[in-house]
C-alpha cells in the first residue's frame, strides 16, 4: 500500500492541470520506472536527426528496481542528473511514452499499473514496464551495442 500524505489531494492527476499541482502531488505522479535514468543519444541533424534509446543506466540507478541507489545525493554525484520540473517538462521530449509527466503534458490518462491507480507500487514491475537487461553505464564502452527500442 502507498503511504497516505495529506498533501495529496484524492484524484489530483484528474482533477488538477500539471501546473496546479503542489510539490508532493507532483512528487507522487513518478510512477518510479527508472526509465528516465537511461542513457539516451541522437544522431543524425536535421530530419535525419534520431534519437536512440539504450538499456544503459546511469551508474546510481538499481537496474532491478528501477529506483536511484542515492536519491539525495543524486545531483552531487551524477553531474548530468536533471531535475523534471514544471519549467523544464516541454523540453523532455524523450520521456518515455508511458511516463505520467508525458502522458499528462500529452492529454492522456495514466495506465492501470500507475502506483496511484493500483495503490501498489509493484504493479509496475509486473506490468513489464521497466527496463531489462539494465547495465551500468561503467561497464560499456560502447552505448550503441544496447541500443533498444523506443519505450
Ligand atoms: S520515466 Fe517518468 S515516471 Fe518513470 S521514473 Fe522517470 S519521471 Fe518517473
Amino acid at each position: 500500500m502507498l503511504q497516505k500524505n495529506s498533501q495529496i489531494e484524492p484524484l489530483f492527476w484528474q482533477k488538477k492541470s500539471l501546473m496546479d499541482m503542489n510539490d508532493a502531488e507532483w512528487e507522487a505522479l513518478c510512477d518510479g520506472c527508472g526509465k528516465c535514468c537511461y542513457r539516451k543519444y541522437i544522431k543524425g541533424r536535421g530530419r535525419r536527426e534520431r534519437l536512440y534509446y539504450t538499456s544503459v543506466a546511469c551508474n546510481l540507478l538499481n537496474v532491478e528496481t528501477g529506483k536511484c541507489s542515492n536519491y539525495l545525493e543524486r545531483f552531487s554525484l551524477e553531474q548530468d542528473c536533471t531535475k523534471l520540473t514544471k519549467k523544464n517538462l516541454p523540453q523532455f521530449g524523450w520521456l518515455p511514452q508511458t511516463c505520467a509527466y508525458r502522458l499528462l503534458y500529452e492529454g492522456k490518462p495514466l495506465f492501470d499499473w500507475h502506483p496511484l491507480i493500483s495503490n501498489d507500487p509493484n504493479s509496475v514491475s509486473r506490468a513489464n514496464v521497466l527496463i531489462k537487461n539494465g547495465i551500468h553505464e561503467k561497464d560499456v564502452i560502447d552505448w550503441f551495442e544496447f541500443v533498444i527500442d523506443e519505450h
